[in-house]
């Protein structure tokens, strides 16, 4: 064999196998291999895996590779159809280099996979980036993410957090177990029911779970259920990131109520219903115009405004220290009182729910947990969600969680063939 054959099966990663480049055409855009059998055919069964040393009839396949440069790289591959003794059908052979998405070859899928694990590229990207089409793309990021996961064990976790998020608007939850030492989520399983939680904790088995020490969540009943009965020992911790997000949708509940069924007069009602925002921010992170409104809010209406600097004042209750829970609670007790004072609804309901969970509250200041990684796991799962197509597969999007905020990150490991 020639020197030059040599080096242009090597580039094409054939020398193990029973095929061989005959013929290379570099053109404008796309550089097009023919690769055919070695002079010494023989043809391996795709069924039983046995070699056969004639073939019923051969055909030109065409394979896509990895692009050289800004080149397509196309392999036609002349493929045998064999009559093998364990069938008497005739059938294809198995080509070693082709992938099970049948147009391209593994080495490429290979690439693939390894680009979308750096976690830099969209499917959307790696589609554009090598001319390639939206659902071939898309099955090799939700099977490599089906393949990984299996290697993938859970951490031993001591301090633990459960969250709910919704999949599609309002229906198809899944629940989100993070690890708040080590900031990654750690599970996910489908549903928001005691048994979603209860998976987790069975998984993790009766040792490890003796070992968690506190948990942190809304409080939504079901996993109250499931944590009273597999980690008992645990302190409940309110979560902060939910307390505050509570806290902003009272006041916005309050906002609404005001600018939609009061009595008062449609100019008024009309400046509060553009308040959103305002009420939102913090005074300190306030432009001068949002201050001014707030001004104007003074103005037109008092228990709103009230509300809102009622609202700042709360965050001060996230500075007290483990040593001044005595203190912390005498703030949320005046806080309360004041609340109900003001007058909204929406305001009392919030102070009531305060009031009802004070002892899981106060757990917050005892064990400083602070709301940045909620916020920050919250945060990546709507940029999740908001990659456009492809979430349709409740599946495919937990598996995303686990890459994106989880334990999966950018791993990445070859198939074992
Ligand atoms: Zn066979």
């Amino acid at each position: 064999m020639a020197q030059s054959d040599h080096i242009l099966n090597r580039l094409c990663d054939l020398q193990e196998t029973n095929f061989e480049v005959v013929d290379v055409q570099v053109k404008d855009i796309e550089i097009i291999w023919r690769i055919k059998h070695r002079e010494e055919a023989f043809y391996i069964c795709s069924r039983c895996g046995e070699k056969c040393f004639s073939a019923h009839d051969k055909e030109w396949i065409e394979l896509d590779d990895i692009p050289f440069g800004n080149k397509r790289s196309i392999w036609k591959v002349k493929r045998a159809r064999i009559l093998c003794t364990c069938t008497n059908f005739v059938r294809v052979e198995k080509i070693s280099f082709r992938s099970s998405h049948h147009h391209l070859t593994k080495r490429f899928v290979d690439y693939i996979e390894q680009v979308l694990c750096t976690k830099m590229f969209t499917v959307s990207d790696v589609t554009r980036l090598f001319g390639l089409d939206y659902g071939t793309v898309y099955k090799i990021d939700h099977e490599v993410l089906l393949r990984l996961i299996q290697q993938v064990g859970i951490p031993d976790p001591i301090n633990i957090a459960v969250d709910e998020k919704s999949f599609k608007k309002g229906h198809n939850y899944v629940t989100i177990v993070t690890d708040c030492d080590i900031k990654k989520v750690i599970w996910v399983s489908e549903g928001n029911e005691k048994k979603s939680l209860d998976q987790f904790f069975q998984i993790l088995g009766p040792e490890r779970c003796s070992k968690i020490k506190t948990v942190s969540k809304d409080l939504w009943q079901p996993y109250s259920l499931s944590c009273q009965e597999f980690i008992p020992q645990a302190l409940e911790v309110a979560d902060p990131f939910h307390v505050v997000k509570r806290l902003n949708e009272a006041i916005d509940k309050s906002r609404k109520e005001l600018s939609v069924g009061s009595e008062l007069q449609v100019s008024k009602r009309k400046v509060i219903s553009n308040m959103q925002w305002v009420l939102r921010y913090k005074q300190e992170n306030m432009s001068e115009k949002h201050l001014e409104s707030l001004e104007h809010l003074a103005k037109i209406n008092e228990p709103l405004y009230k509300a809102y600097l009622h609202k700042e004042m709360f965050f001060e209750f996230f500075t007290f220290k483990p040593s001044e829970v005595k203190g912390a609670e005498d703030f949320l007790i005046k806080w309360i009182v004041e609340a109900y004072k003001i007058g909204l609804v929406a305001l009392q309901e919030f102070a009531l729910y305060i009031e009802r969970n004070t002892k899981v509250l106060l757990n917050i200041v005892l064990t400083q947990r602070s709301s940045a990684i909620s916020e920050g796991i919250n945060r990546k799962i709507s940029v999740i969600k908001g990659m456009a197509y492809g979430y349709r597969c409740l599946q495919y999007f937990m598996l995303k969680i686990m890459q994106r905020c989880g334990v999966l990150g950018s791993l990445w490991t070859p198939a074992a063939s």
